[in-house]
């Protein structure tokens, strides 16, 4: 994709640090990390969304991006570590290609996901909201 700014690590054209590559996917270090370390890992393959992402190609991501995760924790003395994955812009995609963050964290980082708890009002409003979503994983 000639305008991706993704593609443009994979082909070199513009640098990234990497710390991990093999046939299906690239894993580099993130250029304005929640914590030094924080590392992305994105298929080779252009996609703008995970949703057409081949199942061993999103399977590898997953894999990498959980080792990547140990080995920071390890190698920077983190105590954790979140997988993050934002599709559509909704959802705070920057990079119009798919990548999965990598963010070590530590007990006393002072970072805050700012997750929010909603309330369902009631148990059948919670299962028709179940219903709704089987139905659309049959078709
Ligand atoms: P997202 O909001 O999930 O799309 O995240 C995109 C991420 O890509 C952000 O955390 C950026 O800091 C990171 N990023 C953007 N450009 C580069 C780049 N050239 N090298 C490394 N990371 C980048
Ligand atoms: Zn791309």
């Amino acid at each position: 994709m000639r305008d991706c700014i993704f593609c443009k690590i994979i082909n070199g054209q513009i640098p990234a640090t990497k710390i991990y590559e093999d046939e299906l996917v690239v894993a580099f270090l993130d250029i304005a990390p929640i914590n030094p370390g924080h590392a992305l890992v994105i298929p080779k393959e252009h996609h703008e969304s995970c949703v057409t992402i081949p199942e061993e190609v999103a399977g590898r991501m997953f894999k990498v991006g959980s080792r990547i995760g140990v080995a920071i924790k390890r190698a920077l003395d983190y105590d954790g570590f979140n997988l993050h994955l934002a599709d559509g812009q909704c959802a705070g995609q920057v990079v119009m290609h798919g990548h999965l963050h990598i963010v070590p964290r530590g007990a006393q980082d002072g970072f805050h996901w700012n997750w929010r708890q909603k309330k369902y009002d009631s148990d059948s409003e919670r299962q028709e909201i179940a219903e709704k979503v089987i139905a659309k994983l049959k078709v």
